[in-house]
């Protein structure tokens, strides 16, 4: 069984309600941090998990929202951790990632420096180990596989997709992405589908170009639910609700993502949880 819980469902608009981008994936004993969107540590504790918990830290795409909390990740991590053997935290990310991490924590150096001097029993900076991909198997560990596949969110480039696997049971985290054939393979037969959407119905009629452009680098809810039509998975899981959907309007959203895909659809609110069983999914696509 894979546990998908949804910490951060919002999008880059601040929203009292949602934190920013951001999904848990428990997998036997391994969690994985998927993307790290605003509030998500405060979120991951709601849940009983601390930074030091994660098993690694995976990243779609270097959007802000989706990386917001980078920072709080790193830092609270390396001081809430008492164990002197800490390994290092394994980030994996499209190309760039490196980049990201690194000046993240050039940006923190005098934070880092204070703590150095202050507690005896921390004597290093943060640790991590990064890998930059775009396409292929990333992890195997413990009975837990992880492949890459990219995505299309152009010009956000490279763009990427995990599948989690364990047990039988798998899950495919798309981030934000348009319908593409990539992305088809990644899901093909998985347990679940957690993809991110907007209702272009709704961003189309806003009389503002910059928010209508995001209509042209995301799926809306009707092309996430074809895409996991097509790939044939058992649940379709949506988040990063652009606009933020208000308290009773669920239905309209699960409403246009069941014209299309007839299985189960998962909406809800932060710390939305669901378990992917294994055998659901792999309904051949037609
Ligand atoms: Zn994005
Ligand atoms: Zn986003």
């Amino acid at each position: 069984m894979i546990e998908v819980t949804l910490l951060g469902t919002g999008s880059p608009i601040p929203d009292a309600r949602r934190a920013g981008p951001s999904t848990l994936v428990r997998a036997g004993e391994q969690i994985f941090l998927v993307d790290c969107g605003r509030g998500v540590l405060q979120r991951a504790a709601a849940v009983g998990v601390g930074a030091n918990n994660l098993t690694a830290l995976l990243i779609t795409h270097l959007h802000s929202d989706h990386i917001a909390d980078l920072a709080d990740v790193l830092i609270t991590r390396w001081v809430s951790n008492f164990d002197p053997n800490l390994p290092p935290l394994p980030i994996i990310g499209p190309p760039g990632i490196a980049e990201v991490v690194e000046s993240t924590l050039a940006a923190m150096r005098f934070d880092i420096g204070y703590r150095i001097s202050h507690h005896d029993d921390l004597t290093a900076p943060p640790q991590v180990e990064i890998e930059e991909v775009a396409d292929g198997v990333v992890w195997g560990r413990d009975g837990v596989q992880i492949r890459v596949g990219p995505t299309d969110h152009r010009p956000v480039t490279p763009s990427i997709g995990f599948r989690v696997e364990h047990g039988g049971a798998s899950v495919v985290l798309a981030g934000d992405t348009v319908p593409c054939q990539s992305l088809d393979e990644l899901a093909a037969g998985a347990g679940a589908l957690v993809h991110t959407v907007i209702r272009e119905d709704l961003i189309e009629a806003l009389p503002m170009q910059r928010l209508r452009d995001i209509c042209g680098y995301h799926s809306s809810v009707e092309q996430a639910a074809d895409t996991a039509a097509r790939a044939g998975v058992g649940i379709l899981i949506l988040t990063h609700y652009v606009p933020a959907i208000q308290p009773g309007q669920e239905e309209d959203w699960r409403a246009l993502a069941a014209t299309v895909f007839d299985r189960q659809i998962e909406i809800g609110d932060d710390l939305h949880r669901v378990q992917v069983h294994p055998g659901v999914g792999a309904k051949p696509a037609g």
